[in-house]
């Protein structure tokens, strides 16, 4: 297991010069163009297929590193780079990363080099859970999916909401109701192969930020698939299924209940770095701005109203990426999250982004309001790391009968 430590190693280190060189030189160029025109930025990600950043082997080497560092690395230089490029780029991952983590050695073989296409050809992958009822609510989840037996197919009903990448996607991975009696342990992934009929695009949002990121509804309407299209197969699915009926027939449910919380926390750091990239984009530009623009004969950093701003963003931004770091080392070291320190380092990396790019705005006055500079489009982007992945008030509670043992509501 590996000792934390805060200093990077020369892998590290050159992991990370890497993705900054390609965060610099080709996502923030490109960054003001995508947000306006509100689109998928696809030439952007054949460029990142190409250098191999857009890949599986990508995330699957920043994941196995064993000081746990390299997903937040790796995720705090894209998002530095643009949130809204980088969450089209890194949307696919988190699809694939559902199907590596509960799919076999074939549905993985099969269907992830369909996620990502080829760098001449580029695909894009969505993982659909939320529903216009079931939001921070999953056990309101309304999708079904009902077995037919006689042919080995799955059909699924209902309607997903918020999917990023929803209705582009090659593959889109979603969840649905198998045994509404269980609750979310009745809940089960199912692999939607590209070009089934039934599966259709709502409502694509115009949104406020992150607005390079496609967002949309995803309507399924006897959408069937082959029973091999169940993440994990069916004899796995049916063995957990008689697992929960039995656990909650004895009132055992606890340790279920713990091993999907510590999955999440184990999940939650990365968009906790996420946060901390953007916070750290916006807070680069105020400091330049500060030591450049002068008022009253002399740099507007030589007034401590403003010096003071940029050291309190400068601080909080180190914290949130030290409770960032600390929650992913203690993920791969197999550190049982007591404290609830993943939802910890989401919740405060998060309200930290949204507050250091609102004060970047003020630092650069009415430049700051305007689209010539980043920092607006930072702050917007910055509102969605306290709702995705769990709200802030989520994660608050979370961390309330963590450390309360109370069922706090
Ligand atoms: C841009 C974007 C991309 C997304 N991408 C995906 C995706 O790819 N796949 C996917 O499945 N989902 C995705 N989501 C959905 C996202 O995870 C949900 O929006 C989020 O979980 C919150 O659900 P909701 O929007 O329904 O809000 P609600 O759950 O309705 O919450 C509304 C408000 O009520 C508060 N609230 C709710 N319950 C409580 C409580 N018990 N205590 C205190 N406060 C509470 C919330 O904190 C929030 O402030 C995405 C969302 C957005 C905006």
């Amino acid at each position: 297991m590996a000792e934390f430590t805060m200093e990077l190693n020369d892998d590290q280190k050159q992991v990370r010069d890497w993705i900054h060189g390609f965060a610099a030189d080709v996502m923030r160029p490109a960054a003001a163009e995508w947000d306006e025109r509100e689109e998928t930025p696809w030439p952007v990600i054949q460029e990142a297929a190409k250098v191999g950043i857009y890949s599986l082997d990508f995330y699957a080497q920043q994941f196995f590193d064993p000081t746990g560092l390299g997903i937040p690395m790796a995720m705090e230089e894209l998002f530095w780079g643009d949130a809204g490029i980088a969450l089209s780029i890194v949307g696919t991952g988190l699809a694939a990363i559902g199907v590596v983590a509960n799919g076999t050695e074939e549905q993985i073989g099969t269907w992830i080099p369909q996620m990502y296409g080829t760098p001449d050809d580029v695909k894009v992958a969505a993982f659909c859970s939320s529903e216009p009822d079931a939001g921070s609510d999953v056990g309101a989840m309304r999708t079904r999916a009902v077995y037919d037996q006689a042919k080995d197919e799955w059909v699924l009903n209902g309607t997903k909401t918020w999917a990023t990448n929803g209705g582009i996607a090659n593959v889109h991975i979603v969840v649905a109701v198998v045994d509404p009696e269980l609750g979310t342990k009745g809940h089960a992934s199912f692999i939607v192969p590209p070009g089934t009929p039934g599966l259709s695009q709502g409502q694509k949002f115009k949104k406020h930020g992150i607005r390079a990121s496609h967002t949309a509804e995803v309507v399924l309407e006897d959408v069937r698939i082959p029973g091999s299209c169940l993440l994990g197969g069916k004899e796995k699915l049916d063995e957990r299924l008689a697992r929960s009926r039995e656990r909650a027939r004895s009132g055992g449910g606890e340790r279920v209940k713990n091993a999907a919380m510590a999955t999440f926390e184990a999940s939650r750091p990365a968009v906790g770095a996420m946060a901390v990239g953007t916070a750290r984009a916006a807070y680069e530009v105020a400091l330049d701005y500060a030591k450049t623009r002068t008022q009253f004969g002399r740099p507007i950093i030589d007034n401590q109203g403003v010096a003071f701003q940029l050291a309190d963003m400068r601080t909080q931004i180190d914290a949130a990426r030290l409770l960032v770091w600390r929650a992913s080392w203690m993920a791969v070291a197999g550190r049982p999250f007591e404290s609830a320190e993943g939802s910890m380092s989401k919740l405060f990396a998060s309200e930290v982004a949204k507050k250091v790019t609102a004060q970047a705005i003020q630092i650069l006055g009415g430049n700051g309001f305007t689209r010539e500079y980043p920092v607006e489009r930072m702050h917007r982007d910055s509102a969605i790391y306290t709702i995705f992945e769990g709200t802030s008030e989520i994660q608050r509670l979370v961390i309330a009968r963590t450390i309360s043992g109370m069922p706090i509501r």
